[in-house]
């Protein structure tokens, strides 16, 4: 059965009401018919619902849906992205391991290789994740994980997930990756050879801006420490963000085909303006990495960037004439979303450190939503016209 049709007809358990869509199972805890089952169920003799912190049907049901979307033989949910990343870490680290990461990287999750986790002595190296060598040289006796997200947030660099797949397997590393700007509908990790995958569902996944959420997926016996630890941390998604969640997977594929589209016309349509020194998008034939951004990508994703001319003073303006983008520091919205990460997501970086990673002072991250992609052109072309009258940066 085609993925999208699973991630439409997967259903967990139905009440003796047979609802169509999937109720909302919002309870804390489970009962047990006697002491027994009570017994059984904490044994591991049986299966089934005990407490919301560890399992709960709608946030089953999501999980199921998002397995079969990767390919994943098991996953947990989490209440944010961030937690489905620190668990992995967590739960799969030792004092003394090291983890080797790509430095285009999601904020935060520089923050926790770079800060957090070297309080429980887990090191990271971060390497260039375009360029495998830099990976096997990164290589140490104690190296544990691989980490990476293709394309990066807000830089669109790609990584080489079979070359690099091929590494870990070949020194028993884990490769896990970051797959949430492409999301399940574009590109498989999984497919690619790589033995986890998260997401923050918060962004495409829900794709309507509504809830926070994680899910991290893979191979049962990597999934198993991950599910200790996140049950007894308590991480937990929330089960009313399942049920949001597991509905708009029904039409994560319609609006991924929709935002991709869109995105690729608006990356064309504003490549080579007077205003701007490059717009970057994965298929666009401009971008350094497209070939290898059409053999692991079905479509070039919902996000572009475009450097703007005159840096922060002019991007400031561009703000201020847009009549229909949001300026928030989300993304993956049915609304279109700007945001100047130089500034706000990625403002902790040293100036260097950002500009490794091509996060240029001017550089404007564009998560494009469902409007109609003419009224988008437009807009972006008025605002334009009107910022930078002069500069010549
Ligand atoms: C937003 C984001 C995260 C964090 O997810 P939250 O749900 O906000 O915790 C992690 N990785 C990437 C690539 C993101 O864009």
């Amino acid at each position: 059965m085609q993925k999208q049709t699973q991630a439409i007809r997967i259903q967990t358990e139905r009440s003796q009401h047979r609802e169509h869509s999937v109720p909302l199972y919002l309870t804390s805890s489970f009962t047990f018919e006697d002491a027994e089952m009570g017994r059984s169920l904490f044994a591991d003799e049986v299966e089934g619902n005990i407490y919301s912190r560890y399992s709960n049907p709608n946030v089953d049901e999501f999980i199921a849906k998002v397995c079969a979307l990767e390919g994943a033989e098991q996953g947990l949910a989490f209440g944010s992205g961030m937690a489905a990343i620190f668990a992995t870490f967590a739960g799969l680290l030792q004092s003394g391991d090291h983890v080797v990461a790509s430095r285009a990287l999601f904020g935060s999750a520089i923050q926790i290789l770079g800060k957090i986790m070297p309080k429980w002595g887990i090191t990271t190296t971060f390497v260039d994740g375009h360029d495998p060598d830099q990976w096997e040289a990164a290589l140490q006796p104690n190296t544990k994980i691989f980490f990476c997200e293709s394309p990066s947030n807000p830089g669109l660099e790609l990584t080489d997930l079979t070359a690099l797949s091929a590494i870990a397997q070949n020194h028993g590393v884990v490769l896990a990756v970051d797959n949430c700007f492409a999301t399940p509908v574009v590109q498989n990790p999984i497919e690619l050879g790589a033995d986890l995958v998260m997401h923050s569902a918060t962004k495409y996944m829900d794709g309507q801006g509504r809830v926070l959420g994680g899910v991290l997926v893979g191979r049962r016996e990597l999934i198993e420490p991950i599910r200790f630890f996140a049950r007894h941390t308590g991480p937990a998604m929330s089960p009313f963000n399942a049920w949001v969640l597991s509905k708009s997977l029904e039409t994560l594929y319609v609006r991924m085909k929709d935002h991709c589209e869109s995105a690729l016309i608006l990356a064309q349509k504003l490549e080579g303006h007077p205003a701007l020194n490059a717009v970057h998008y994965p298929f666009l034939a401009s971008h350094p990495q497209v070939e290898l951004a059409r053999q692991q990508m079905k479509w070039g994703g919902a996000i572009l960037t475009i450097d703007v001319k005159g840096g922060f003073e002019t991007v400031n303006e561009l703000t201020q004439h847009l009549q229909i983008a949001s300026i928030s520091p989300n993304l993956g919205d049915t609304r279109t979303i700007l945001t100047h990460p130089a500034s706000t997501t990625h403002s902790k970086l040293s100036l260097a450190d950002r500009a490794a990673v091509g996060i240029t002072p001017g550089l404007v991250r564009i998560a494009v939503g469902l409007e109609a992609i003419e009224d988008l052109v437009e807009d972006f072309e008025q605002a334009l016209a009107k910022v930078g009258v002069g500069v010549n940066a």
